[in-house]
């Protein structure tokens, strides 16, 4: 989830008293505004992103090897140098720097060590390879198939939904029993995005099918298999099939969809696969129930490995494997494999530098371990205690909309402040650290530590299966750029990499601070109550706990949102989806509420200052709309359209129009882009 969470009063509040013992003169705060970012000839009832961010996306290149560009990469590559520097720092320790420090350092200086991976070229794939030419039968096939499955999804709190595995694995609790844990079984198996990427009849798209048939043949080429072309028909044929028994996108999103079936129950369900042997191999052998994440799509999957040629599926399994390993490998396939998923699928005309990859691909195996030393750094006790005050400032605000809500009844407001009562924000890093003491690294392997790293993740997500479950689960690393909203643990991560400036900069004052962090904040806090958070209790059970009226109310509230978003076209051929990003969008127009109830109760009821021409109230919808500053390619738009849960960048700045406040804050006249009559602003907290 690509949010950004901005500074509440609590914060400047504490910073200023923090000097004001000394008696030194502080210099004012600044108004945090990037006023030459502005572009003040367009009107703000036009169009609001423009208004806001026009200097800024005149004079902003999107960098050559970046699909988009705004605050949130800008902080990424910032995150990525300090953690390349705390990776070197523990290079250089040696033995005194202890077992994890050795870990990272290994791991990053195999990455990087491009000689050795040159020299071994495709040698370490090849008992793989040997496996997959020795499948006999379809219970063979069974066992490939399950040997592979690794907790590589996540359905709801990351809303993470692709694998090119068979299934993807979710170690989470039930929907109905939040004391215990269980698999979820997700649909996978495709190597492009989504379904609509093999289905739908737009000419971008047949396109880029032409593109990714060839992709797949020249890996298998450089891998050395003969008959590179036919296989990757072959390997485009099951796909496209498997695709048609994928859920789309929004199907994706109803977790009523959702069923619980017995692992004896499996077979007559999903008829075809031979189970036993894939969950054997899968470790899952011993899991009692499980759940069906895509209960249409997993038979149909289920079926085609009954159905499909076993040659099919050999080479539907080497190619995965050599795409899947394509980072680690020779320089031929690293190119290959960014030809298409870099430029072909998302514009980029230039690969990153491999030391950021090498970074990433550390912060992924050892993420915890790069935390907790990031943590240390820069992330200190004072800083967590004055965040924690500021989110204590927002769930305040969000009592507050409840109780002066007119449409909701007494029952449902009840639930409805208990769940935010006993809502948990993580704030920068988690209570308990990963032991990675089982994790072996070994210097000069990249492609086996990335396979090591992979399967002691999924069996750390196993082993959940027979823990007591922890509401303290973190699903984000410190050093992540983002925050999360955790509707089954009724929780909220807030990594450290995104408590600092510019969302959250002590240096400037509140308006600013509130419109970029604060609403951040309130955007998480509010998934608790959006079309999905609305649907767990406060335990954190898929469990209704609204009123009929009052639901009924909620939902024609989001409809009105989701006709708001299905109305903006990026492309004259492309419209966002309103329904597939309403939970998102709820969460903007929630979180800006509350983080402007929030910001004018920090005020004591004082006019705030004109600063930089701009009253406060201006200030906090253009640090708002600055916040989601971003330019992005075409192609990468169009991926983003298919497949993300949150609107583009522009649309979430404009949301500013469903507020009456920033009617109240500009000149805003009916016949204006923008403008929405009174009872057109959707308002449903
Ligand atoms: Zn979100």
């Amino acid at each position: 989830m690509k949010q950004t969470h901005r500074p509440p009063a609590a914060i400047l509040l504490a910073a200023v008293i923090a000097v004001a013992p000394g008696c030194r003169k502080t210099p004012p705060l600044a108004s945090g505004i990037d006023v030459a970012g502005m572009d003040t000839s367009v009107a703000p009832g036009d169009d609001f992103n423009a208004y806001a961010n026009g200097g800024w996306i005149k004079a902003t290149p999107i960098p050559a090897d970046k699909p988009s560009y705004g605050l949130f990469e800008k902080l990424a590559d910032d995150t990525r140098k300090r953690v390349q520097t705390l990776v070197q720092e523990a290079a250089q320790a040696g033995p005194v720097g202890g077992e994890d420090a050795r870990k990272i350092a290994d791991f990053y200086a195999s990455f990087m060590d491009e000689a050795a991976i040159e020299g071994k070229g495709i040698a370490p794939l090849k008992p793989q390879f040997d496996q997959i030419a020795a499948i006999a039968n379809r219970h063979d096939l069974a066992r490939l198939l399950g040997g592979r499955l690794r907790a590589d999804v996540d359905a709801l709190n990351n809303t993470n939904f692709q694998t090119s595995n068979l299934f993807g694995v979710w170690v989470t609790q039930g929907l109905a029993d939040p004391s215990h844990s269980f698999p979820y079984l997700l649909q996978g198996g495709l190597g492009m995005p989504d379904r609509d990427y093999y289905l739908s009849a737009a000419a971008h798209m047949v396109d880029l099918r032409k593109q990714y048939q060839a992709h797949v043949a020249a890996m298998l080429k450089l891998a050395g298999f003969d008959q590179p072309a036919a296989r990757a028909a072959r390997v485009f044929a099951l796909e496209t099939k498997m695709a048609a028994a994928h859920a789309t996108r929004v199907e994706s999103e109803d977790v009523h969809g959702v069923v619980s079936w017995k692992r004896e129950e499996l077979a007559s369900k999903a008829p075809g696969l031979d189970w036993p042997a894939l969950l054997g191999a899968a470790g899952l052998q011993d899991a009692p129930v499980f759940m069906i994440w895509h209960a249409k799509a997993i038979p149909g999957l289920s079926a085609l490995t009954a159905s499909e040629p076993l040659d099919a599926w050999k080479d539907w399994l080497v190619f995965h494997t050599v795409d899947d390993a394509g980072g680690l490998l020779p320089k031929a396939f690293v190119d290959e494999r960014f030809s298409f998923y870099g430029k072909a699928l998302t514009g980029v005309p230039e690969l990153r530098p491999r030391w950021q990859r090498g970074v990433d691909s550390t912060n992924v195996a050892l993420g915890e371990i790069v935390g907790r030393l990031y943590a240390k750094r820069y992330f200190p006790p004072e800083t967590k205690a004055k965040v924690q005050a500021m989110v204590g400032d927002l769930v305040k605000a969000f009592g507050k909309r409840i109780d002066a809500l007119t449409w909701m009844s007494p029952e449902t407001r009840a639930k409805a402040k208990q769940k935010l009562e006993t809502l948990k924000v993580g704030v920068g890093y988690p209570d308990r650290w990963r032991d990675y003491a089982g994790l072996e690294i070994v210097k000069g392997d990249a492609l086996g530590n990335a396979r090591r790293a992979g399967l002691f993740e999924y069996r750390s997500q196993l082993a959940k299966l027979h823990q007591p479950v922890d509401r303290d689960e973190w699903w984000m690393t410190p050093q992540t750029v983002n925050a999360v909203n955790l509707p089954l643990q009724n929780a909220l991560n807030s990594p450290a990499a995104i408590l600092q400036a510019p969302y959250f900069d002590a240096n400037a004052d509140a308006a600013h601070n509130y419109g970029s962090m604060g609403a951040i904040i309130g955007h998480e806090i509010s998934h608790s109550f959006d079309d999905q958070g609305s649907l767990f209790d406060a335990a954190g059970r898929l469990a209704n706990w609204w009123t009929k009226e009052d639901f009924d109310h909620f939902r024609a509230a989001g409809e009105a949102l989701a006709a708001q978003f299905d109305a903006y076209r990026p492309f004259p051929d492309l419209a966002v989806n309103g329904h597939q990003t309403l939970s998102e969008n709820i969460a903007d127009v929630a979180g800006l509420l509350a983080s402007y109830d929030a910001y004018r109760l920090s005020l004591g009821g004082k006019p705030d200052i004109v600063k930089d021409g701009l009253s406060g109230d201006r200030r906090f919808f253009v640090s708002f709309a600055q916040s989601w500053r971003s330019r992005i390619r075409d192609e990468a738009l169009r991926a983003e359209i298919a497949t993300d849960g949150h609107a583009p960048e522009q649309y979430r700045a404009d949301t500013v129009r469903n507020l009456d406040a920033w009617y109240d804050a500009f000149p805003v006249e009916p016949a204006q882009k923008l403008y929405l009559a009174p009872k057109d602003r959707v308002r449903v907290w």
